[in-house]
């Protein structure tokens, strides 16, 4: 019987412990909001990225893309991004603890949100209208009108409705101020307005100002995509759940132009596929689910929207978007930079500004649904087992090599089997300590398959091949064992 994950404080250690994650900067005593990815956490990033590649651009409308992370900053004007990606925060005048409103708020306990809730009607009857009974209800009613109206924070504060979590006091926060997450940077040697350029926030931009360049040298004709990983910076104002909310991390995206009219088939198809997509690499359907976002939570260009979502201990968290945004972001370039983006259909003999359907997923927060999916324990007799069960296609490696003793030559049998592997595949090869730690050990990291070279090799170059999952044990000639992994793994 295997359980759960139930902490993500017990994932951050094995992670640490196994070399998947190390905090950024850990000997200067960390940064925070960064993580570095040690050997093994690189290669399961890879393999991740590795996956959506193939799956997004080996097919004939979509094209691959790596665009530079600093754009022209009037990229950002265009995008919006100077004017609105910022997030409402407040400051503890008393200790300077420094909150997103809506995080402040989810870090109160019922009684309190409720003590919020009856505040805020008293103050402004009709902000909180019937149907609004749980908690959870009133919690999102509130968390609305403050972010849509400072003054409502500013009363609920003077008030002293709303202590500092940090340092317990009441009336001490500042008024709610915009702060946009976009890093600012210069260009050049001097640093003036004019040489400001800021690190993307999202990987997008570069694939839209790149639409015309792509279309015209692969010759391309709408409907096509155009797919790109790489590295994106959000200063956001709280980092939190390890993997999950970092200010530096990777995205996997893909920007979809089609002709308008067909927006919306195409929005339905790309969400199944996306989800298909995560299903395809082991994730347990019980833990995804999709979360369309209501037509009033839209942003003001988008059609439709809709999150993948993954059952994190912590709760349902976004891993995916996938998106209708119109014309809106070709049309926003085309006015700001005054180069025409329009699309022409030659068969229809129509002119148009392509709609796009966007999916777009984290990789480095992929990789946390991934590692938390994996996570297992299973109680035997005497010990507690953890397993990470990663899809074979994602393991960092693929089989270890395990002499069963440092005796009669059985280390170089399994040198040289590790070695001949090792062409083919990423394999370990570990000859100390007792066997049951050494299969621990690579339950732990989530290596498929272990083969153990014992006694009866000697006589008849045959080996154990242990499966990670049910710890059974075949035995196979040792010359067969590229095939039997190649067939077992589906590489
Ligand atoms: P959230 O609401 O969680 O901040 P978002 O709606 O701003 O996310 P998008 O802008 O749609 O996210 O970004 C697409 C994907 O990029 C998200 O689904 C997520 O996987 C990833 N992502 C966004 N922000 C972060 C972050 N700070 N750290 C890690 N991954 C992130």
């Amino acid at each position: 019987m295997f359980t759960d994950l139930h902490s993500i404080d017990t994932l951050v250690s094995l992670a640490k412990r196994r070399g998947f994650i190390f905090q950024s900067s850990e000997i200067y005593g960390g940064l925070n909001g960064c993580w570095d990815y040690g050997p093994l956490g690189v290669e399961l990033l890879r393999n991740i990225k590795e996956a959506w590649w193939k799956a997004m651009t080996y097919r004939d409308d979509v094209e691959g893309l790596d665009a530079s992370i600093l754009m022209h900053a009037r990229v950002w004007e265009a995008s919006g991004h100077v004017e609105n990606f910022t997030d409402p925060m407040v400051d503890c005048r008393g200790c300077k603890a420094r909150y997103r409103l809506d995080v402040l708020f989810d870090s109160y306990n019922e009684k309190r949100k409720r003590k919020i809730a009856e505040g805020l009607a008293a103050m402004r009857p009709g902000v909180l209208v019937g149907g609004r009974d749980t908690t959870a209800e009133l919690a999102e009613a509130v968390a609305d009108a403050l972010s849509e109206d400072p003054s409502v924070f500013e009363a609920l504060n003077e008030k002293e409705l709303l202590p500092c979590p940090a340092c317990g006091r009441t009336g001490s926060f500042t008024i709610p101020r915009k702060f946009n997450l976009m890093f600012k940077t210069f260009i050049g040697p001097v640093e003036d307005a004019s040489a400001v350029v800021y690190l993307r926030p999202e990987t997008a931009q570069g694939i839209f100002v790149n639409f015309a360049n792509v279309a015209q040298t692969m010759r391309q004709k709408v409907p096509f995509g155009i797919a790109q990983i790489g590295k994106a910076f959000r200063n956001e104002i709280n980092t939190k759940n390890f993997l999950y909310r970092t200010r530096e991390f990777e995205q996997m995206e893909m920007q979809f132009f089609v002709e308008p009219g067909t927006d919306m088939e195409w929005f339905e198809k790309w969400k199944e596929e996306r989800m298909r997509w995560f299903l395809d690499l082991g994730m347990r359907q019980g833990k995804l689910r999709f979360h369309p976002h209501p037509p009033e939570k839209l942003a003001h260009y988008a059609r439709a929207a809709v999150d993948i979502e993954y059952e994190f201990p912590f709760g349902w968290g976004e891993i995916e978007g996938i998106h209708n945004r119109t014309d809106y972001d070709l049309s926003r370039h085309m006015e700001y930079s005054g180069k025409s983006l329009e699309y022409f259909d030659d068969e229809k003999k129509e002119k148009y500004v392509p709609y796009v359907i966007e999916t777009s997923a984290g990789a480095s927060r992929s990789l946390m649904a991934f590692l938390v999916d994996a996570y297992a324990e299973e109680q035997l007799d005497n010990e507690t087992r953890t397993v990470l069960r990663f899809h074979p296609r994602l393991a960092p490696y693929k089989a270890a090599v395990l002499p069963l003793v440092n005796r009669d030559g059985m280390e170089d049998i399994g040198r040289h089997l590790y070695r001949s592997l090792q062409k083919e595949l990423p394999v370990f090869y570990d000859d100390s300590g007792s066997i049951g730690r050494r299969y621990r050990r690579q339950d732990e990291i989530g290596t498929p398959f272990a083969i153990t070279i014992d006694s009866q090799t000697l006589q008849d170059e045959t080996v154990t091949v242990r499966d990670r999952d049910t710890m059974q044990q075949i035995r196979i000639a040792m010359d067969a064992c590229s095939r039997y992994l190649h067939d077992e793994l589906k590489m």
